[in-house]
Order: structure tokens, then C-alpha cells, then sequence
């Protein structure tokens, strides 16, 4: 699936050839040269890497790297003063001899120039991205129904929750707000990844409702998603294209976690 629409061109420098999840999220492999090892820490960096670092209440990616020495499983992604950095564990040789001593260690790591394909776990990263979004579907829901904005969440592939500072949360409620947030998948708002500059950020009424301008601002352009017609934040998550794609959602919860503080938490299933 292609890109939609030419947001790239407004994204910061650089970002477009190096952070691939930032521009495409469907896009599962890319080749890369590893430009740092960390061998203690048995992790690597990449000039270039689709593996999206945990972050923004989304869980990273995982997968694998293929060098001519051999297959790396990476087991996890971290951003850490701006670089993303891949763990990984040696797994077998590229003859297809699986190793027989559980090779994991350093040894495995490849040196700093040597050329990687990388493959993401598309079935994670789309359970991801579908989660993502239904997330963004439900805070659209509640800020257009009932003006409350969100104050914190989290999720798993397939599972996740927002808390909500309502005064009072009731099944019923949550039964209301499934069947809204259904009705908006199916009419499959199209979503749009994009970039704005600061000044038109902050000023912008939707983004200054989910605290954007509280984002430091010398994050200039902000990567903005918008589910075009329901919600609009300041988000560097993968996202799917169209509310569609996501399937159904389920309100499997609605708990109080104190005053002002309520939680719905949603599982995605299969439409
Ligand atoms: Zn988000």
C-alpha cells in the first residue's frame, strides 16, 4: 500500500529516509547498514530502520535483521536521546544450519558497515496499528459526545485503555460509547498522517484540546494524525489508512480509578 497523500514532503529532514514507520506504516521491509553496535548492551543502531521504537503508549515492533552472517531476531526497539537502538539475539547462520548451542550472544552482533534487510512482524505491527487507531476513534467519541478529553492510556496488539477524567462511568455507558465508536469505524474515516508547523499547531483548536502545545516546542514540524472528520491529534504512532480497517471494537470494561478518573478499556476483533 502506498503513501497517502504528499505529507512526506512537509516532514522534518531527513526523517523520511531514516524513521520509515513515520511516513509509511505499512511498510514491513527495508534495507539497511548498521552504523552503531553496542555489544554489551547487545543491541545495534540502523542508518535507516522501519522497527518502530516503543513509544506513545504503542508497544514496539519485532522481527528480524538479515546479514550475510546470519538471521538477528530483534526482541526490541527503544528511542534514547533521539536514536533508535534494535536488541537483538543471534537465532541460525544463513547455510540453514540452526544453531545447536542457542548461540545468543554477542559474538552474534554484526559489525558497524555491514549491509541488514530488515523484516517487521507485520501480524503485531497491523494488530498494533488497528489498536492505535481505535484508541484515537474512542478519545474522538468521547471529546464529540460528551467534551472530555483524555489523561492517559496504554495498550497491547488487540487490547488497550484510556482514562478519561468523567464524574461518573457506568456499563451503560460503556455500551453507549461501543455502539458509537462501531458506528464510526464503519463509516470509514479516512486517515491522513501529517506534519504541521508549530505556529499552526498550536493555534489549531482540535490539537490545543489534546495538549499539544504542551509538546516542547522544539518539536517543529509535529507529526499530527488525523482521522479525518472525527479526531486529530499530535502522535507518532503507526495508524491504518481508513476507521475501516480496524474491524470492531469491544468494550470489555469501564472502571473508576478514583475521582475524576475513569477508564474504558476496548479489545479490536474481527469485523
Ligand atoms: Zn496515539
Amino acid at each position: 500500500m502506498g503513501v497517502p497523500g504528499n505529507f512526506a514532503d512537509r516532514a522534518p529532514d531527513g526523517l523520511a529516509d531514516t524513521e520509515l514507520f513515520a511516513v509509511d506504516a505499512y511498510r514491513t521491509s527495508f534495507d539497511a547498514r548498521v552504523v552503531e553496535v553496542d555489544r554489551e548492551g547487545g543491541r545495534i543502531r540502523l542508518d535507516r530502520t522501519a522497527f518502530y521504537p516503543t513509544g506513545g503508549g504503542q508497544p514496539h515492533d519485532t522481527g528480524t535483521l538479515t546479514t550475510s552472517g546470519g538471521l538477528l531476531e530483534v526482541t526490541g526497539v527503544r528511542r534514547e536521546s533521539g536514536l533508535i537502538w534494535h536488541s537483538v539475539v543471534s537465532t541460525s547462520s544463513t547455510d540453514g544450519a540452526s544453531s545447536t548451542d542457542g548461540a545468543s550472544s554477542t559474538e552474534g552482533l554484526p559489525d558497524v558497515g555491514t549491509d541488514v534487510g530488515g523484516e517487521i512482524d507485520w501480524t503485531r505491527r497491523f494488530q498494533l496499528m488497528r489498536t492505535h487507531t481505535a484508541l484515537h476513534i474512542l478519545c474522538g467519541v468521547i471529546w464529540a459526545d460528551y467534551g472530555i478529553p483524555v489523561t492517559g492510556g496504554n495498550m497491547e496488539p488487540l487490547k488497550g485503555r484510556l482514562d478519561f477524567p468523567f464524574p461518573a462511568m457506568s456499563a451503560d455507558l460503556g455500551a453507549k460509547v461501543e455502539a458509537r465508536i462501531n458506528d464510526e469505524i464503519e463509516r470509514a474515516h479516512e486517515i491522513v498522517v501529517d506534519f504541521l508547523p508549530r505556529n499552526v499547531a498550536d493555534a489549531d483548536p482540535a490539537l490545543i484540546r489534546t495538549a499539544a502545545n504542551l509538546i516542547p516546542s522544539v518539536i517543529d514540524p509535529l507529526r499530527i494524525i488525523d482521522i479525518v472528520g472525527l479526531d486529530r491529534q499530535a502522535d507518532g504512532g503507526t495508524h491504518v489508512l481508513s476507521t475501516a480497517e480496524v474491524g470492531r471494537v469491544r468494550v470489555t470494561g469501564t472502571e473508576s480509578k478514583g475521582k475524576d478518573n475513569k477508564r474504558i478499556r476496548l479489545e479490536v476483533v474481527d469485523a
